[in-house]
């Protein structure tokens, strides 16, 4: 059987992260996150790992086609047998490309779900969202201002004031939602999905949903 890769696709603090949280057991599919498969594999120190930690080391981004040889290795591991999902990544139409071309060489059944959400209910979202500076845990300013976890105060993330809210999103326009065009125009089947105004697990829902429906296809057409 086809590995399946879903790719969770949308602006920052459309719940992306959420959403793979929620649908990694419903659909039985892995969810690679590809800053920690990076932090992963440079702390492993193998031939690839090394060679990302020289660009991180040296404070550059490591090259998307080094990113996309981890993918592949990643992909190959026991847990994705089914399939995997990708939150976050591609972010680039560079990216994508490379993507593609691999999923595609491996015989992999891609579905992208584009989570929309207007910009207004990010900046929102984002505004209230509060992160511990000890633990880490994030929470929203309606469930108070102290750590549930361990008691600490709770704090606005830097990158989600509302200035570097709306950077973050005039970044998203200018460089990832033109992937979304890639897709279209590479024949990747594109689920859109209204990302506001719902309960995730109302949005997980209908994904399994359209997951189910496309999977179904694929095995009347095969
Ligand atoms: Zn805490």
């Amino acid at each position: 059987m086809a590995q399946f890769c879903l790719i969770l696709f949308g602006p920052p603090g459309s719940g992306k992260g959420t959403q793979a949280a929620l649908l990694r057991g419903r659909l039985g599919l892995a969810h690679i996150s590809t800053g920690d498969m990076l932090r992963a594999r440079i702390a492993s120190g193998d031939d690839l790992g090394q060679e990302a930690a020289a660009y991180v080391n040296a404070g550059a981004l490591v090259p998307d086609e080094v990113v996309n040889r981890m993918v592949e290795d990643r992909i190959q591991q026991a847990d994705c047998e089914r399939g995997f999902i990708l939150d976050g990544y591609p972010r680039t139409v560079a990216q994508a490309r490379l993507l593609g071309a691999m999923l595609k060489a491996r015989g992999v059944r891609s579905l992208v779900v584009h989570l929309r959400v207007s910009y207004n209910e990010i900046t929102a979202r984002l505004s209230a969202r509060r992160q511990c500076a000890r633990c880490g845990s994030i929470s929203n300013t309606s469930h108070g201002e102290f750590c549930v976890t361990c008691g600490s105060r709770m704090a606005l993330r830097q990158d989600d004031r509302p200035e570097v809210v709306k950077q973050r999103l005039e970044a998203y326009e200018a460089q990832t939602k033109p992937v979304l065009e890639y897709f279209r125009e590479a024949g990747v089947k594109i689920f859109e999905v209204e990302g506001g105004g719902r309960t995730p697990e109302a949005i997980a829902m209908e994904i399994e949903k359209a997951v189910e429906v496309d999977a179904g296809a694929n095995v009347r057409t095969a």
